[in-house]
């Protein structure tokens, strides 16, 4: 038994190590041919965001984190195939229809695909602040910009254990600073995401250790205002699905 048990364990972590590698997900791939969910490419360098995250943490956190959701929804979908024909949102606001044995699952799983996915748009940046629509809308809402990162850090320090934190689009149109545990989005309360920064400790243990606050201080420096201000309008005109 106790071989038994080493050779699980042995199999379970070279299973999570090879999801980082394409051609080593062969048993995968073979089940669920073209997914129907996939690891969106990063849209930069993996050194790009050298302010505020290296390149390994980069790597990892893309390659193996949000690759290992992609791998689970895929299993996911295999048996619960309903999954395939719905949106990303329609799918975390209906996770109580969702059938008992695959609920929990979906839920850090669809939530991890569309946190991680919305985290790598939104960097790759050289920072800076806001401008247009978005720039009036901080200023209505959040008090300016420099209010809003000093809130959006100081919610962030305050998750406790692994999770986000985000600014949302209300259904209302208006900007709130929110908080989620664990893969939870805002999603699934019928919000949008407009942006939203990564605390679990695999986000930033590498370089910073314990030190979140200063973590969260050079996010800022790698923002992609242009996208994250096309992320306000897709909110706007109800096309941004994650
Ligand atoms: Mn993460």
């Amino acid at each position: 038994m106790t071989i038994h048990l080493a050779r699980r364990g042995f199999l379970a972590a070279g299973f999570a190590a090879a999801s980082v590698f394409a051609s080593a997900r062969k048993p995968l791939v073979a089940q669920m041919p073209n997914g129907p969910f996939s690891l969106p490419a990063l849209p930069y360098a993996a050194n790009a965001n050298e302010a505020a995250i290296d390149v390994v943490t980069m790597e990892l956190h893309h390659g193996r984190h949000h690759a290992a959701a992609v791998a689970a929804l895929n299993n996911i979908a295999h048996d619960y195939p309903a999954l395939t024909t719905m949106q990303i949102d329609d799918a975390l606001m209906r996770l109580s229809q969702a059938p008992d044995a695959v609920r929990t699952a979906l839920r850090n799983n669809v939530g991890s695909h569309a946190n991680h996915s919305m985290f790598w748009e939104i960097m790759g940046g050289q920072g800076g602040e806001p401008g247009g629509d978005l720039k009036a809308a901080i200023d209505r809402d959040l008090g300016g910009f420099a209010k809003m990162q000093t809130d959006f850090n100081a919610a962030g320090m305050r998750v406790f254990g692994s999770g986000w934190v985000f600014v949302v689009v209300t259904p209302a149109g208006g900007l709130s600073i929110v908080t989620r545990p664990n893969q939870d989005t805002p999603l699934m309360d019928g919000q949008r995401v407009l942006m939203g920064n990564d605390v679990w400790e695999h986000a930033y243990y590498l370089r910073y250790q314990n030190r979140r606050a200063e973590y969260l201080t050079n996010w800022w420096k790698v923002l992609n205002w242009d996208r994250i201000a096309a992320r306000y309008d897709a909110a706007r005109n109800g096309t941004l699905r994650m």
